[in-house]
């Protein structure tokens, strides 16, 4: 159907409307069953068949082939029985099982996150205003819209005030589109030219309007070219591929290494398949075959553990970045502050500043009051359990709930003063008007906003200097002050624009409001400054509210400077480079401005989190590294264009998020750690035997079940590490930080302690005799070196968790990983000791003195890295106090 080209009412009636009351339960059930939910189709999720076929293409799994290949040929030739080619596919079919489902597991994790990201939309049902997702809106649906929503459907306009779309998606034009409630347009009309309709996924930026739904899902303008849009979000993030290098570069070191021995062994003139087949099994050992799995698993959880703490990622890379964050520009209103606004004073000219509490005033406070409410927007609707509640921009409700509770309402008031038009607020204007019908004829224009921004009649010297006065008390005190100026008018003006009443008002008179901090920010920015992490406050608030709420929660010191937006706007890009560090609190200030800070702060090299939640914040959030918007009281359009959104619209949420992100770095940090000290200590060591003529210390079979059990199980658990309190007391992770800077030196010393006690358990069960044993046997010396490197892998797992001793961390915060590590030990003692297990793997009963040795040699590594820790910490522990010591000293920045 071209609603387009039809008057409203018709459109109405073919879809079986009613814009008052809108539609009834039962039919929504009716037309949800028939046109199905909202929502776009996805595009088809990868099979599962083409997943397992990519990780065959892996390169460790390319190798495994590779080997399950030359030992089955072996097998053959020599007719010793196929374990090993069994045990090895079995490696292979674990691997694909275990990425495979992990992936799949990372996947539902995101789609579950875009669920939870899902917008909503107020529609009118049974006769009430109700907020519904949008996948449950219906064709004949009434849809009200305003500023900074998202259409949630293509629909015809029923009414519309100063409405304008932006449909840059579907028109590329990149203005938006205004809109006419009245106008008809052709049937044949482009997309472009149909000023009567919104369209779903288009954004509102100005304006407000009810339009009833025509189309959903697949059959709107976007669905027809959702094939474009999906956005389907691929999993890997710049992080996952600067690991990717990491290893392949490994990959070609073992190689290299693979190489290297088959060349010796040859030399040696050891028998070529034997050789070909260590030297293969010697590649499989040295690939890090569990490490990206890890990182992908460690990613999720950290999403995981976001979302818990009320922070929305959308977009992956943000975990990351959130880790390098290191400047953070909030809002105050509502981030910084509770957003639970009262109203505590109240000034008419001419009259003393009135105090007020839970009850509403008498005399001109209470007619001040009235008029401030008829130029509000919040509404009294019923709470769904029989009582009311006001909805409504905060400051708004304020003023409404002190004069409700003297038994007033806004009906009563506009019953008598009709509302006849509006020039709705905006950031950038710091106003609002109303116009009213008078009962005698003529208009009453009523102006709130800003005290600084109304534009008031002339008035004399001394009455400016009193108003003035009064206004910067309230400030003083903290408190949001709002002003209201009033001026009656015959008619309207020609143009049709409400604007060009805001002139010559009369000043009658101010209220203060009071927003307390939240009880938590003056903790997160401390927090947040230890940690190297500049908070920095950004609010259209006037200087003095801005300056006292700054003040009390430690964000300036109390000779602390506030800039305002007209001094910003006085300062050169240069200049505000140049000058940003010394500002943390600025007032007054537009949108706008929130871009040029952004930019300041990024010229200077830092790392850039900004939080937003009108139309007009969008490019601000695009250009921060880490655009934040309010969950709660934010728009459509600010959470469109946020990396993360916040569920609480709290700024210590962020400090959270900051502290999430960076565990995310350690743990990763961690797993490399962890896998390249074990991978490149197996090399050392076949090479090492190889090459001095002691023979093959590992077969294929051991390295495989030493890599994926003892090395992937305990790995994995790895990902659940959180980190202790210091990591907020570090600087930022640099943004292009290595995973390597400050472990290369640890990494060495751990390889080269596992290769020594891995070499030396090789030779004493090889060469030499130890008492209660069967005597030295190439089979026992690698029983024994097989010991060693399985139980000193285990055992790394507790070291890399912690630049802290081992013995100080409570094992309790990461059960799973103790029980893993255990089972392992368990597995592997019991492989050496139950003896018909043990020979299929090749491993042969060793006697008590050769398993004390063994399990002497297995801590040595663990002590030698605790030795190594108790130097560093001695030294970063007096850094941390120095730290510590040094904010206290500073406090203010
Ligand atoms: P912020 O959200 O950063 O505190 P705003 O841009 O919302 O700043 O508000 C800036 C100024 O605009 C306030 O100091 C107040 O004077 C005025 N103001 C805020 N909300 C309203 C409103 N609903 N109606 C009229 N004026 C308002
Ligand atoms: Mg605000």
């Amino acid at each position: 159907m071209k609603y387009w080209s039809l008057p409203a009412e018709k459109t109405l009636e073919q879809l079986g409307a009613n814009v008052d009351r809108g539609l009834s339960a039962s039919q929504v059930a009716v037309r949800l069953a028939e046109h199905g939910p909202n929502e776009y189709q996805q595009a088809k999720p990868e099979s599962v068949v083409s997943m397992v076929l990519r990780q065959l293409r892996d390169v460790a799994n390319l190798i495994l082939l590779l080997a399950a290949g030359l030992s089955f040929a072996l097998a053959v030739r020599e007719g010793h029985g196929y374990v090993e080619p069994v045990v090895i596919l079995a490696v292979i079919v674990m691997n694909v099982v275990l990425a495979v489902t992990q992936e799949r597991g990372a996947e539902r994790a995101l789609d579950a996150l875009r669920d939870l990201n899902s917008p909503t939309c107020l529609l009118l049902r049974d006769g009430a205003r109700v907020e519904v997702e949008t996948a449950e809106v219906v064709p004949g649906d009434v849809v009200l819209l305003k500023t900074g929503d998202l259409v949630p459907a293509d629909a015809r306009l029923v009414e519309a005030t100063g409405l304008a779309a932006d449909e840059s998606a579907l028109t590329g034009e990149s203005e938006p589109a205004e809109k006419d409630a009245s106008a008809l347009a052709e049937a044949d009309a482009p997309i472009g030219d149909r000023t009567n309709m919104v369209f779903s996924g288009c954004l509102v930026t100005a304006g407000n309007g009810v339009a009833v739904v025509t189309a959903t899902g697949m059959a709107t303008e976007m669905g027809r070219i959702a094939a474009f849009l999906n956005d389907a979000q691929k999993i890997q993030t710049p992080l996952q591929r600067r690991l990717a290098r990491v290893v392949h570069g490994v990959s070609a070191v073992a190689v290299l290494a693979a190489v290297a021995l088959l060349a010796t062994g040859l030399q040696q003139g050891e028998e070529f398949w034997a050789m070909m087949l260590a030297a293969v099994s010697l590649a499989v050992a040295a690939v890090p075959e569990t490490l990206q799995l890890i990182v992908t698993l460690t990613l999720t959880r950290g999403v995981h553990n976001m979302v818990e703490r009320h922070a929305l990622i959308r977009r992956l890379p943000a975990v990351e970045t959130l880790g390098s964050t290191s400047v953070i520009c909030s809002d105050k209103t509502g981030t910084l502050t509770q957003n639970r606004m009262s109203v505590r004073r109240i000034w008419v000219s001419g009259e003393k500043p009135l105090e007020v509490g839970e009850s509403a005033p008498g005399g001109r406070a209470l007619e001040l009051l009235r008029r401030l409410a008829l130029a509000s927007n919040a509404t009294v609707e019923p709470d769904g359990e029989g009582g009311e509640k006001i909805v409504g921009d905060a400051t708004e409700t304020a003023i409404l709930r002190l004069l409700t509770a003297g038994g007033e309402t806004r009906e009563e008031l506009e019953a008598a003063l009709p509302r006849v038009g509006e020039v709705p607020f905006s950031s950038a204007r710091k106003m609002m008007t109303s116009v009213h019908e008078l009962p005698q004829g003529g208009y009453l224009v009523l102006t709130k906003g800003a005290f600084d921004r109304l534009p008031f009649s002339p008035a004399s010297e001394a009455e400016r200097a009193k108003r003035q006065a009064a206004h910067d008390a309230f400030a003083h005190d903290a408190l949001r002050v709002i002003a209201l100026g009033s001026r009656v008018v015959e008619d309207l003006p020609e143009s049709g624009n409400l604007e060009e009443l805001e002139r010559d008002l009369a000043f009658e008179g101010i209220v203060g409001l009071i927003d307390p901090p939240r009880p938590e920010a003056a903790e997160a920015i401390a927090l947040a400054r230890r940690a190297g992490v500049r908070t920095v406050m950004i609010t259209g608030d006037h200087a003095a509210t801005a300056g006292a709420i700054a003040r009390q929660i430690g964000l300036i010191g109390p000779g602390g400077t506030v800039v305002t937006g007209r001094q910003l706007a006085g300062m050169s890009d240069e200049e505000l480079v140049e000058n940003v560090r010394a500002y943390s609190v600025y007032a007054r200030v537009s949108p706008e401005d929130k871009i040029r800070i952004v930019e300041a702060w990024q010229e200077q090299g830092e790392v850039v989190a900004m939080t937003g939640d009108g139309v007009n914040d969008a490019p601000a959030l695009k250009a921060a590294d880490v655009g934040v918007a309010m969950g709660v009281g934010g728009t459509e359009v600010a959470k469109a264009a946020a990396d993360m959104v916040l569920t609480d619209d709290n700024f210590a949420t962020i400090v959270s998020a900051v502290r999430e992100g960076r565990n995310v770095f350690s743990n990763i940090k961690r797993t490399v750690y962890f896998l390249l000290a074990c991978n490149l200590s197996e090399i050392l060591i076949m090479l090492g035997a190889q090459i001095v003529g002691w023979g093959t210390p590992l077969t294929p079979v051991m390295l495989l079940l030493i890599n994926v059990l003892g090395d992937g199980i305990p790995g994995l658990n790895l990902a659940r590490d959180r980190s202790d309190e210091r990591i907020m007391a570090r600087r930022p992770i640099g943004r292009n930080e290595s995973f390597f800077s400050g472990i290369t030196r640890a990494i060495a010393q751990q390889t080269v302690a596992f290769a020594v006690v891995g070499l030396l358990a090789f030779w004493l069960g090889t060469f030499a005799w130890l008492p209660g044993g069967e005597g030295p046997s190439l089979a026992a010396g690698q029983t024994m070196c097989f010991l060693v490197v399985a139980l000193t892998s285990v055992l790394h797992v507790f070291t890399v968790r912690s630049r802290g001793s081992v013995f100080r961390r409570t094992v309790r915060d990461n059960l799973p990983l103790v029980w893993s590590a255990v089972g392992v030990v368990v597995a592997f003692s019991a492989l050496v000791l139950v003896e018909p297990v043990g020979a299929i793997f090749g491993l042969a009963p060793i006697g008590p003195f050769s398993w004390a040795c063994a399990l002497g040699l297995s801590v040595v590594p663990t002590l030698v890295a605790e030795v190594f820790k108790l130097w560093d910490n001695r030294h970063e522990t007096w850094l941390y106090r120095r730290r510590l010591v040094h904010h206290e000293n500073r406090g203010e920045e």
